[in-house]
């Protein structure tokens, strides 16, 4: 990424033949090949920018896409409200353009695996590209499947689940014995109705404990001598994310209920 003294960044891939271009004059990327992260490179017209490598966010807010993603903000307080972390075994439907798949990558690290079902082969084309550009999965660690997953769950000993599609409680009747006790199933909704549908159907199966929803509001701020405010502009909306965690209910038949 090359950001210019205007605090504007261009990103680009690095390559023997290709320049940038802008209006204040063309920076060769092959002078950039070799060359440690934080070098500063003049253009043809005398213009400095910092060559600096994307952070995953800046990569992700600019890669091709074809679906709504998972945005950074969101992506970041999922792994907390689903607690993933190092050496977990995810499964994550649908993968759209591996947005979210990016940050599980990260995650869980190459000790884990992260396990997609997308039912649209354009979409593991892309959401594959998507990843690897960025150089997202280490050996064996992610693995696509061609799947409808409203028709089933084919892998076992899950230790969550994150759900990015528009009927996440058609999942449900599959999670027991697919996710294993204890753990989480997050699910990414642009709609409250979608959230309050989810929580009411994991609800009334009896199987699910701290059932929450929350949205993320981030307010950036503006600092430059005495005008210290709020940035003007915000992101106003872009899902809800749900967590639920799946515990190993009581059977039917022993179970005791209380009179309401
Ligand atoms: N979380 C992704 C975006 C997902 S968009 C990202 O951050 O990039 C929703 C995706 O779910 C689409 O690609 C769609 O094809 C897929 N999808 C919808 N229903 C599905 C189903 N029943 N099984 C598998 N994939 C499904």
């Amino acid at each position: 990424m090359l950001l210019d003294p205007d605090g504007k960044s261009f990103m680009v891939r690095l390559s023997e033949q290709d320049s940038l271009h802008h209006h204040k004059g063309a920076v060769r990327l092959v002078d950039l090949i070799g060359q440690a992260e934080g070098t500063e490179i003049r253009s043809t017209q005398g213009r400095l920018f910092t060559a600096v490598r994307p952070r995953l966010m800046d990569y992700v807010l600019r890669m091709p896409r074809k679906s709504g993603i998972v945005y950074p903000k969101d992506a970041a307080q999922l792994m907390n409200w689903a607690d993933i972390g190092p050496g977990h075994r995810v499964l994550e439907s649908g993968v759209g353009s591996g947005a979210l798949t990016l940050a599980l990558l990260r995650a869980v690290g190459e000790r884990g695996q992260v396990i997609g079902y997308e039912q649209r082969a354009d979409f593991i084309e892309l959401a594959l590209s998507n990843i690897h550009a960025f150089g997202g999965a280490q050996a064996g660690n992610l693995l696509l499947r061609e799947r409808d997953i409203y028709e089933g769950i084919v892998d076992t000993e899950l230790d969550r689940v994150v759900l990015d599609l528009a009927e996440p409680w058609q999942v449900l009747p599959y999670l027991p014995g697919a996710l294993r006790p204890g753990g989480w199933v997050a699910a990414y909704t642009p709609s409250i109705i979608q959230a309050s549908q989810f929580v009411e159907e994991a609800r009334a199966t009896r199987k699910y404990v701290q059932v929450e929803t929350h949205e993320v509001l981030i307010r950036g701020w503006h600092i430059d001598a005495v005008a210290v405010r709020p940035e003007q502009h915000m992101v106003g909306h872009t899902g809800f994310v749900t967590v639920a965690r799946l515990i190993c209910a009581a059977s039917e038949a022993g179970r005791q209920v209380r009179p309401a």
